[in-house]
This record gives C-alpha cells, structure tokens and sequence, in this order.
C-alpha cells in the first residue's frame, strides 16, 4: 500500500488547483485514506465546500443510508476504508435554469488529471462510479437499467479494475427508490458487500 506522505502531497497539491477559471472554490476533498476501493461521484454541491467533505449534505446521507444496509458500516466507517474521488472536485455554480451546472467538457478533462494520478497512487481494484456523470467515464453511455446491479471489468487509462456503478442518491431523482431500480440497487449493494476489499478492509 502507498505511504500516506504521497496522497498528502496530491491532495495538497489538488487543493490548490485552478485549472478552470468558471468553478467554484474551495477544492472538495476526502480523506487520504490508502483504499484499494475507489468511489468516485459527480461534483460537490454547494454545501460540499462550506463543510469541507464530499457528499456531507443530502445525497451523502443517501448514500451512507445505502452503505450502513448493505455494508454495516457507519458513514465514518466508510470514510476511512474508500477513497472519496469525483469526476470534478469543485463545485460548478447553479445553473440558471435551475440545479447545478453540469460540468464542461474541459473542466472534466482538466480534473481527470487527479483522478488518473489517484489510479497510479491507489491502484485500485473495485471502482464504484455514482450517477451518471461518473459512470460514462468508465463505462459506455447506457440505460441505468442495463447496467446497474452488474459489474464490469474495467480498464481505465491502462489501469484494470472491477466497476461497480451505483446510481446517484440525489432526492431529486427517483430512479433509486422505483422498481426496477430499487431491486438493481440492492444486488448492486450486494456485489459491492462481497468484494474481498470489503472484508479486507473490516479486518483491517
Ligand atoms: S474542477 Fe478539478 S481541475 Fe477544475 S479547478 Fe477544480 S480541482 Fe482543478
């Protein structure tokens, strides 16, 4: 496993990022935690900065609901033992037209930067992409329906790895709390509680 000195570099070094001149500060970071299973969601919202974490407002609490069922893990619990990526890590501002302004292009390409180097740092082996947004950087654009509750073998910038996609835990969708997506996201939940990274990580 890497020295914790490394991931300390890159997160101070991606706290101090501004390679995109329309995102909002502060830079949204997780935990430098030494995890071989990789989560990695959207944006931050606009609370995300305020609190200094990713997912701390309503979809994080989603989220960690999802986890406690279906890992017996509190939301600490799953902070230490995954690292928290995202496609960007700032928050983008509100859309006019209501929401968050989905990222562009250039902004997702400029912070993949981060995310390919915390492929080299973490190597890791199980990646679950949330929401949309996350799971088109590794798995071709689908249905949700077609591709939650499966795992696909990944290769993501010459890094190889089981994908599990998850859907996003945001009140404002209810593909999560519908059928079928309530039946996907349970054996999805169930992939994810019995990958060996999961039981290496309790025992610990
Ligand atoms: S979104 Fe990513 S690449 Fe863009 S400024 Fe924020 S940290 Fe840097």
């Amino acid at each position: 496993m890497i020295a914790d000195s490394a991931l300390q570099t890159h997160l101070a070094a991606l706290r101090a990022c501004e390679r995109c001149p329309q995102m909002q500060k502060p830079v949204v970071v997780g935990r430098a935690m030494a995890s071989r299973i990789l989560l990695v969601g959207q944006a931050p919202g606009d609370k995300e900065p305020q609190l200094g974490r990713p997912f701390a407002w309503t979809a994080g609490k989603t989220l960690f609901k999802w986890f406690a069922a279906s890992l017996g893990w509190s939301e600490a619990e799953v902070r230490e033992r995954i690292y928290f990526a995202a496609v960007c890590r700032c928050f983008p501002g509100k859309n006019p037209k209501g929401g968050d302004r989905v990222p562009a292009t250039d902004e997702i390409g400029n912070c993949s930067h981060w995310l390919k180097r915390e492929f080299e740092l973490l190597r890791p082996t199980l990646v679950l992409p949330v929401g949309k947004l996350a799971i088109t950087q590794f798995l071709p654009v689908a249905p949700l329906k077609d591709i939650i509750g499966q795992s696909f073998s990944i290769n993501y910038r010459g890094h190889r790895a089981d994908c599990v996609p998850l859907p996003h835990p945001s009140g404002a969708s209810t593909w999560h709390r519908m059928e079928p997506g309530k039946t996907l996201l349970e054996q999805a939940l169930r992939l994810v509680a019995n990958r060996p990274e999961v039981k290496i990580s309790v025992s610990s």
